[in-house]
């Protein structure tokens, strides 16, 4: 399909503030080593495969027919996987899911956002949010993290009793930092979110959380204290399942229970929730390389240091690395080479996600030739 320039489309009744504007989307270039989204390096084993086929081959006699419009079977099996992945005591009813945790969170917006309603997070932080605010005609503040990457937290109370938002949006680890946000300040923002009446929600984006290093707690832990606190996971990444589309939360039930007035009729599909159960049971299978990816994490960020980089601390499957003067023609010549990064966070800095330990040394062999020549 082609990319028709933006002017191409002055003529439809669009909405203000989408003239001009260009879908948003990471560059799918067919290069040979591919670390710019995110993705997990290793595909499904085949026995996880050969699950999902068979599944998703009896879904298929009875696709004349609605899924179920509750996924309950799914609901369960997420909320008996999120306790034996820092959660205790999650009930199906506490569990929510949609096609990815980006759906998850366009509906906590169409539920809680809109008009004269604001979401509010903390630059550098995903750059999908900005883009459910403005769909949702919700008003997006963007505080500002540390030097290195943390939060102020007096400064980010303060920015909440001020903005009042209805939802604080916060990816731990984040994306692209990779930095995990702290119980206690988990805990801090959700106070001031609620206090005085603001009554806000905090959604922690844990869409990395199963990357997360030792010792490093979920927020999912925090659930029973903090009634406005929602986290949200996804099947993409240690799963490595993003093909499928399936994303989810953990919340009080009444909050599950607004999103099912937003939510499209039987939005997730008898395909995908039979995909996703599968999954789920092949889950140790498919998150046995997790671990893999951490040390390969740690080794990549340590080598980056080696190479007298800067790189912030990462509890999530990539690195943030740099600075250098002109990152896109680091980028560039890195894309020359056959390896596919991402150029996003903060000017000066890229990101890479963590691959096989054969793609990361093609990666290596190629930073070395590439900042021979740019610095
Ligand atoms: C990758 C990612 C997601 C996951 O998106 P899906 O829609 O579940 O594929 C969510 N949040 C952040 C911050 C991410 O980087």
């Amino acid at each position: 399909m082609r990319a028709g320039p933006a002017q191409e489309r002055s003529w439809l009744p669009l909405r203000e503030e989408l003239h001009g504007i260009e879908p948003y989307g990471a560059p799918q270039l067919d290069v040979p080593v591919q670390l710019n989204v995110n993705e997990n390096p290793y595909g499904p084993s085949p026995e996880a495969a050969a699950d999902i086929a068979a599944s998703v081959g009896r879904a298929a006699t009875t696709l004349n027919r609605y899924p179920d419009r509750e996924f309950t079977e799914l609901r369960e099996a997420l909320a008996a996987y999120l306790n034996t992945s820092g959660g205790h005591g999650i009930t199906a009813e506490q569990v929510w899911a949609a096609n990815g945790s980006n759906e998850v969170m366009l509906q906590l917006l169409q539920a809680f956002g809109g008009p004269g309603r604001t979401a509010l997070s903390f630059a550098p932080t995903y750059s999908m949010y900005p883009e459910y605010a403005r769909d949702t005609v919700t008003e997006w503040v963007a505080g500002r993290r540390e030097e290195d990457f943390s939060l102020d937290l007096g400064a980010a109370r303060a920015l909440i009793e001020e903005r009042r938002p209805s939802v604080v949006l916060l990816p731990s680890p984040n994306n692209p930092t990779g930095t995990a946000l702290p119980p206690e300040a988990v805990s801090m923002l959700c106070e001031a979110a609620a206090g005085d009446g603001r009554n806000g929600l905090v959604v922690v984006d844990e869409a990395y959380g199963e990357f997360r290093r030792a010792g490093v707690p979920s927020a999912l832990e925090l659930l029973d204290t903090h009634r406005n606190l929602v986290v949200t996971r996804t099947m993409s990444k240690a799963f490595a399942l993003a093909g499928a589309r399936v994303g989810y939360l953990a919340a009080a039930p009444e909050i599950c229970d607004a999103i099912r007035v937003v939510r499209l009729p039987y939005h997730l599909s008898a395909v995908t929730q039979a995909t996703a159960l599968a999954a789920l049971r092949h889950a140790p299978e498919l998150l046995g390389r997790v671990d893999e990816l951490r040390v390969e994490r740690d080794a990549t960020v340590d080598w980056l240091r080696g190479r007298g980089l800067a790189v912030a601390d990462s509890d999530a499957n990539f690195a943030l690395f740099g600075t250098f003067e002109d990152r896109h023609a680091v980028w560039q010549a890195l894309v020359e080479r056959g390896v596919l990064i991402r150029e996003t966070g903060p000017a000066g800095w890229l990101r890479v996600s963590i691959g096989t330990a054969a793609e990361m040394d093609a990666f290596k062999q190629s930073l070395i030739q590439v900042m021979e020549d740019h610095r």
